[in-house]
């Protein structure tokens, strides 16, 4: 039998751990998704919020449509970062899209 607690959760909720930013791919090596909750902090490469511009939850297929909007729409105006200062030299867009995890692609 499922506690209170389960049952308040949302249907197809995951208590995933994510470092990679969902919408670029961008990480520090810190979790932006602990337990399934965004952490709010703001992507430095994109912008995107951890739990905000990125909701929702892994299988669930609306936010991986919100997910790739933003990263179309990122991407299509130059993919130009958030806090300019954050980029590394040789920074390359097209291997960092690549470490976005499979289920956000
Ligand atoms: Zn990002």
């Amino acid at each position: 039998m499922a506690t209170a607690e389960e049952k308040a959760l949302p249907e197809g909720f995951v208590p995933v751990n994510e470092e990679h930013c969902r919408v670029c791919g961008w990480t520090d090596g810190g979790l932006i998704w602990v337990d399934g909750y965004g952490t709010h902090d703001v992507c430095p490469c994109c912008g995107c919020e951890a739990g905000l511009t990125d909701m929702g939850w892994p299988g669930d297929g609306r936010a991986l449509e919100s997910v790739r909007s933003y990263r179309g729409y990122w991407v299509g105006h130059g993919a130009v970062w958030d806090r300019p200062y954050r980029r590394p030299r040789g920074w390359d867009l097209v291997e960092q899209l690549a470490s976005i995890p499979p289920h956000w692609r």
